[in-house]
């Protein structure tokens, strides 16, 4: 058996970290990192907080849904702007609250039971409905023109007073968005002919 099956039964075993191996084979920490790391690649461990652990398939799951691509754009989710629809069937995800707010029209609206994004100053989970969104600021996180979502609509107008742009409710946001696009593809269209 060679060292790197010999570390899958140590993983199992309960030798969750680096050092222990290291000791335990009586080799450098450089030489497990390299194992361990050729053991990840392969699939079979993952390290979690600095712990090994033996990959299962809901790891394997969450690696799949945090490499999901926009539901509108097809853009890789960046997590932090990710604008998410909770439908009765499955889930909705949009890369940021631009794809998010645009996705709103071509959704059954009494299919959504919740929506969730996340505020651009705490990081914290917020309702779309309920949030504040600085439409069309100098600020483009993601897709242009930008939409950034806010808890707190005091925040949202500080934003927009350093970065331009205007500040909605999630209804209003939804007509803004569509209608930049509108007037962002009437300019294209001009410079084509
Ligand atoms: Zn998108
Ligand atoms: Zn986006």
């Amino acid at each position: 058996m060679d060292r790197k099956e010999r570390i899958m039964e140590l993983v199992k075993e309960g030798y969750n970290n680096v050092k222990a191996l290291s000791q335990y084979f009586g080799v450098s920490l450089m030489t497990i990192y390299r194992d361990v790391r050729e053991l990840e690649k392969e699939g079979k461990l993952v390290r979690k907080h600095g712990e090994l652990k033996l990959k299962t398939l809901a790891d394997a799951k969450e690696e799949k849904e945090g490499r999901q691509t926009c539901a509108y754009c097809t853009k890789l989710v960046d997590k932090r702007l990710e604008f998410i629809y909770h439908l009765k069937d499955g889930k909705i995800k949009a890369c940021c609250a631009h794809c998010g707010l645009l996705i709103y029209k071509n959704i059954k609206e009494d299919q959504v039971e919740a929506c969730m994004t996340w505020d651009f100053i705490s990081g914290n989970p917020i309702n779309c409905y309920s949030a504040w969104y600085v439409i069309g600021s100098s600020a483009v996180p993601c897709c242009s023109p930008s939409a950034i979502a806010f808890a707190n609509k005091e925040h949202a107008e500080n934003f927009a007073k350093g970065f331009g742009g205007v500040v909605v409710d999630f209804e209003k946001g939804v007509e803004a968005i569509k209608e930049m696009m509108k007037r962002g593809q009437r300019v294209e269209l001009k410079t084509e002919l």
